[in-house]
């Protein structure tokens, strides 16, 4: 008997190459879990009986000696991210009869790693939302309190390794989209370095900020997970070669914490993330209060630039070369009509807000200064990371909320205050499980968040690692 709920990447990737099981009798397991159980969270909008055939291609693998880390492992793919031949929808009616014409890089990486695709996650329409609610195929439920937000966009993914319906899975990160789901979730999530991980194959939201990520059960197997994507791609002009930059050896790694950005965090959230600090020190790190001057206005940034760059990517959508069509009399009626349809309340209140911060007349005073701050607020994190070596705060001011509790978008954009920095700056941030706190008859997973320089993922594993031994 193969028990999910007992396996991590790691630990199966051993056992697999032990023949302990074959990855075929590990995909029929998942696959078996998931038709019990997804109908009661909908993490998935589609499931891959076919993917057999990959299960049985790692078994192959395995046999002539050629399995490495990720060979038969099951990982769940967010439905944003191309796989040859398969529906690709990003939860929108505009793309729900959609088929990827080729892979994504990132697919093409675990495919030669002989990985095993089980189906696509569900996620907030085009990656717009903090709590999957936005989806065209119906809200996620989180697996610790089914009446609430697994949180979005990525929310299918990390309710899927969260319910063990998947031993890892890719999400995609604009603003927090992988960070944030993970917290809620009680799973561990990175949003790599910009340019790390390849974008080719993804479905643009904001292409200065998106980042492909990996999400599973602990620091180990995201770890894992990032090294097998992670690579340069010719295909991708922003995608780098990869340089890591860990903390110099011989000394404290130093967590700095921007004290006065931690407002309007949920009185308990908030002592749970100090206690975690105090328990970090007790065990070699040293803590220290930094300033970060302007990182209280990167939610007021993000929410032009990501706008007017979700705008421009979502113009393709017209009715005449890609998904829905809904004819009309002549052509404007036509886009209008498909756009209309197509297109769920979110989207469309993003691309009127990138429409107009990009309108003649309003360029300068909204996209331009937005874009100016931008650069300010990387300059004082470069600064900050001269005095500190990891920086930290909670990864959202409160727990899972309630399916349907929040109402105004401009309350759900606050779900992001402390991860959108971190993508404005293109560095790396880690989401990692530190402990629970209660909601009426709920324990609720809270998730302490890492945020490292350019190439620093592995001061971020470490530091990860930390928190997991003293949770
Ligand atoms: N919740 C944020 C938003 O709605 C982040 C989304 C994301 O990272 N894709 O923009």
């Amino acid at each position: 008997m193969i028990k999910a709920e007992e396996l991590t990447i790691k630990k199966t990737g051993e056992l697999l190459r032990a023949r302990a099981f074959s990855a075929r009798e590990l995909a029929e397991a998942f696959l078996k879990k998931i038709e019990l159980e997804n109908k009661k969270i909908n993490a998935y909008i589609e499931v891959f009986d076919d993917c057999i055939k990959d299960a049985d291609r790692a078994d192959r693998a395995i046999a002539e000696g050629g399995g490495d880390a990720l060979t038969g492992i099951p990982l769940a793919i967010k439905d944003a991210i191309l796989i040859k031949d398969r529906r690709c929808s990003a939860a929108s009616r505009m793309l729900e009869q959609y088929r990827a014409t080729y892979d994504a890089h990132v697919i093409s990486r675990l495919r030669g790693a002989h990985a095993v695709f089980i189906g696509r996650t569900n996620m907030d329409e085009f990656a717009m939302g903090a709590s999957t609610e936005n989806s065209a195929f119906g809200p996620v439920k989180n697996p610790h309190d089914i009446s609430r937000v697994p949180g979005g966009s990525s929310g299918g993914s990390a309710a899927a390794v969260a319910a063990n319906l998947a031993l890892g899975a890719l999400g995609s990160d604009t603003g927090g989209s992988i960070r944030q789901p993970a917290s809620f979730c009680g799973v561990v999530g990175l949003k790599p370095t910009y340019g790390a991980v390849s974008r080719r194959g993804l479905i643009a939201m904001a292409s200065s900020l998106d980042q492909i990520g990996p999400i599973a059960k602990n620091v180990d197997d995201v770890e894992i997970f990032f090294n097998a994507i992670r690579s340069k791609d010719p295909e991708d002009s922003t995608s780098l070669e990869y340089r890591p930059n860990s903390v110099p050896a011989g000394r404290r790694t130093i967590i700095g914490v921007p004290r006065d950005f931690l407002k309007g965090v949920d009185a308990d959230v908030l002592a749970h993330f100090e206690q975690t600090l105090k328990k970090l020190s007790e065990n070699g790190y040293e803590i220290k209060d930094i300033a970060i001057p302007h990182i209280a206005s990167s939610l007021s940034v993000y929410y032009i630039l990501m706008p007017a760059e979700a705008s421009a990517n979502l113009a393709r959508f017209d009715g005449i070369r890609y998904g829905l069509s809904v004819q009309g009399g002549d052509i404007f009626s036509t886009y209008k009509n498909t756009r209309a349809h197509g297109f769920g309340r979110e989207v469309q209140r993003r691309i009127l807000l990138g429409t107009y911060v990009l309108s003649a007349g309003y360029y300068d005073a909204y996209y331009n200064k937005a874009n100016a701050v931008r650069g300010l607020i990387k300059s004082e994190f470069e600064k900050a990371f001269e005095e500190a070596d990891i920086i930290a705060t909670p990864t959202a001011p409160t727990p899972a909320f309630k399916i349907g509790e929040i109402k105004d978008p401009v309350s759900m954009y606050l779900a992001d205050i402390f991860t959108v920095p971190v993508n404005l700056v293109g560095i790396p941030a880690i989401s990692v499980p530190s402990g629970t706190v209660s909601r009426e008859d709920s324990s609720l997973p809270l998730g302490f968040q890492a945020m490292a320089p350019h190439f620093g993922e592995e001061r971020l594993f470490e530091v990860g690692r930390s928190v997991e031994k003293i949770r």
